[in-house]
């Protein structure tokens, strides 16, 4: 079976410049990801049912984009730059410069599943990265380029929300180890991915639902919103991470009895932006 590297959702009503992304929801794990922790475990680093909980979005006028690959095999949050030579077999012919997150394991390429136990029992060669990058993570950004310029274009202006999932407490390898954390964290990367009238309208309406809500805490936003969101161009992105604990259990991956609730509150979330959005785009 060929499983397209990603799922692209159009809007359900008049088109709006409203793109949301959830890059880390994908539940199609490649035959080649040959980890070693269980399944189970290495499924906790994905950001599961994220994808669903935003599917309203398309009534409201938006286009959803979500990949079908884990994040742990090749994380489209990270820049390609971002890479472990410890974990390659032999030389990586372009230049590396690996993050804080790559120190903690959890760059471009795992090389730790959650909890720490390491994601291989292996190294990697070039040649497999080389083709994680070009089946997965190229044509995953490609298409949300692609989605993102044509509304910018249309419009003059785009906004692109950068959808998430955290586990409810830091773990050894988070920045915050032990925290527990708000249900809600924005990230425009110290205000520099988006106007701060968009982050300010997403945090009061998740806070007027009765959500706690962190602004850049401790979640920025990472490559996604980096890359895309240049407010002085009117290209406005904002990463969102949503406490897992609001929707479903952490270790079993299933619904909980507040999956309902949120999916409503984020429905509600999208009609106020998408009236947002539709206030402030030139037609
Ligand atoms: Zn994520």
């Amino acid at each position: 079976m060929t499983v397209p590297p990603f799922l692209r959702h159009g809007p359900e009503s008049v088109a709006l410049p409203l793109v949301l992304d959830s890059p880390h929801s994908g539940e199609h794990y490649p035959d080649d990801f040959d980890h070693v922790p269980p399944r189970a475990i290495v499924r906790q680093a994905e950001d599961t049912h994220v994808a669903r909980l935003y599917r309203a979005a398309t009534g409201a006028g938006a286009t959803l984009i979500e990949a079908t690959f884990p994040r742990a095999y090749i994380d489209v949050n990270r820049s390609l730059v971002d890479l472990d030579a410890l974990l390659l077999a032999d030389d990586w012919p372009d230049p590396v410069t690996p993050s804080r997150k790559t120190a903690q394991g959890i760059g471009l390429v795992w090389r730790i599943a959650r909890g720490g136990a390491p994601m291989y029992d292996r190294k990697l060669t070039a040649a497999e990265v080389r083709d994680r990058i070009d089946r997965w993570y190229r044509p995953y950004h490609a298409a949300l380029a692609t989605e993102l310029d044509a509304l910018h274009r249309a419009f003059g202006a785009v906004w692109h929300l950068n959808c998430h999932s955290m586990p409810a407490v830091g773990d050894a390898n988070a920045d915050d180890p032990g925290r527990v954390r708000a249900d809600f964290v924005l990230g425009d990367r110290d205000g520099t991915t988006c106007a701060p009238a968009f982050t300010s309208l997403v945090a009061e309406t998740v806070r007027g639902m009765g959500y706690t809500v962190a602004v850049n805490d401790p979640y920025k936003g990472v490559e996604i919103v980096r890359r895309h969101g240049r407010p002085a161009e009117r290209r406005h992105s904002l990463q969102i991470e949503i406490k897992r604990t609001l929707y479903m259990d952490e270790d079993s991956l299933e619904p909980n009895a507040g999956y309902a609730r949120l999916e409503r509150d984020l429905a509600r979330l999208m009609d106020v932006v998408a009236g947002f959005v539709s206030d402030r785009a030139a037609s």
